[in-house]
């Protein structure tokens, strides 16, 4: 009987647990919410926060492999639980991953082209900031997500004031880059140093947060994603990475200036852990990031998987649940009666504004098939169309 440990109990852990339960495997997920998306289907569940020594240990006890599923689990718990248990990712990869300016300084390292940029701690960096970064993007180095922490400059006087609301925290300045489209790419890395991934996933955001993900042959020119896959690889095998890795790309919009020199295509940023725009390879994959996990976690082989559909990903957000306090839900009914519509919901109690609940994958015979569907489903649910 072997038992695998997630710190992190969130919709990410829940779709861990349920691949790897699917495989015959134990669970055990620490996190101090008693409700928790994985928590509450976990074999065990441990209600402590990340840092509780004692919980820490329980878990270790437990747990014959522990893995992460949220990106601000802290490090140094990983490099604790990491003396009595092997875990993956590793604490160090983390660690970069948890931090802009070092994670930026891991891409230049790989070669891989990311946003020019500068990193702001001191009223010095402030000041010697090039005009070149402007208007640009400032980001908190630590614990942004879904856009938050995030804040738009286009003179310096809104660089000073922008980093002054930000409690002059450590910051990286990104140069704001023409995009034409957003895409991601997902790798999975044993210890062995075998790495596959999924194909490319084109990616839409609304208000900072991702909407849609859309994955089918031709979905960006070829050598595009190939070119992307490789940048992907060589950041997780310069990490010596192991465990499941996304990394978010831009591609420019060549025609404008601001493009220019950086060569089309740039790398964002990078999660260590299954992500959102993965979402789609549990349907429409026969080997999905979960199990992915699951296989560097226990050390089985990774196969390179294979879609088997075109795909569609409908990020499922509580601004669609009805807000008259009756506890009702979207009419569900009414998009499961559409072919190849696949409901993942994850098991939270109160929906609010921007709030990840669920997510509907739609397959299909063709990617026009597919889009079809997804606009049908995205009408009765009244999310915007694409
Ligand atoms: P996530 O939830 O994906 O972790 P995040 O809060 O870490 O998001 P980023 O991925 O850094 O945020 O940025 C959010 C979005 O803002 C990007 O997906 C992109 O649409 C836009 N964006 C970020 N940086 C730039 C840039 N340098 N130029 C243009 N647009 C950008
Ligand atoms: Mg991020
Ligand atoms: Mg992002």
């Amino acid at each position: 009987e072997i038992t695998l440990g997630v710190m992190g109990g969130g919709q990410l852990g829940r779709m861990f647990v349920h691949a790897a339960q699917r495989m015959g495997f134990f669970t055990a997920v620490l996190d101090p919410d008693p409700h928790s998306p994985a928590g509450r289907v976990s074999h065990h569940h441990i209600q402590t926060s990340y840092t509780d020594p004692d919980g820490l240990a329980r878990l270790a006890q437990v747990a014959q492999a522990i893995t992460t599923e949220f990106e601000n689990v802290p490090a140094p718990a990983l490099a604790t639980l990491a003396h009595s248990r092997p875990v993956a990712p590793a604490a160090a990869s983390v660690a970069i991953a948890q931090d802009r300016a070092a994670e930026k300084a891991h891409f230049v390292r790989c070669g891989v082209p990311c946003a020019p940029y500068a990193v702001i701690e001191t009223a010095e960096q402030l000041a010697a900031v090039p005009a070149s970064l402007l208007p640009g993007i400032l980001k908190t180095a630590r614990m942004g997500y879904d856009g938050k922490g995030q804040a738009r400059v286009r003179t310096h006087d809104e660089l000073v004031q922008a980093w002054s609301a930000m409690q002059m925290v450590p910051c990286v300045l990104e140069k704001m880059l023409p995009l034409q489209l957003e895409c991601s790419v997902i790798v999975a890395r044993g210890s062995d140093g075998s790495c596959v991934n999924l194909p490319l996933q084109r990616n839409l955001h609304r208000d900072g947060i991702l909407a849609v993900t859309e994955v089918y042959a031709g979905n960006v020119p070829e050598a595009l994603e190939a070119r992307a896959i490789a940048a992907a690889k060589s950041i997780a095998q310069g990490l010596d990475y192991v465990g499941v890795l996304c990394v978010e790309f831009f591609v420019l919009d060549e025609a404008d200036p601001a493009a220019a020199g950086l060569g089309g295509l740039v790398v964002n940023e990078m999660a260590p852990r299954p992500h959102n725009s993965g979402h789609y390879s549990m349907d429409a994959c026969d080997v999905s990031q979960f199990e992915l996990q699951v296989r560097t976690l226990a050390h089985l082989p990774l196969v390179q998987p294979r879609q088997h559909s075109p795909a569609i990903m409908l990020n499922l957000l509580g601004d669609i649940w009805p807000e008259d306090g009756s506890g009702g839900v979207p009419p569900w009914n009414d998009v499961l009666a559409l072919p190849g519509t696949h409901l993942h919901l994850y098991g939270k109690l109160k929906a609010s504004r921007g709030r990840k609940m669920g997510h509907l994958n739609i397959t299909g015979p063709s990617i026009e098939a597919v889009r079809s569907t997804a606009l049908q489903a995205a009408q009765i649910l009244g999310i915007d169309a694409f």
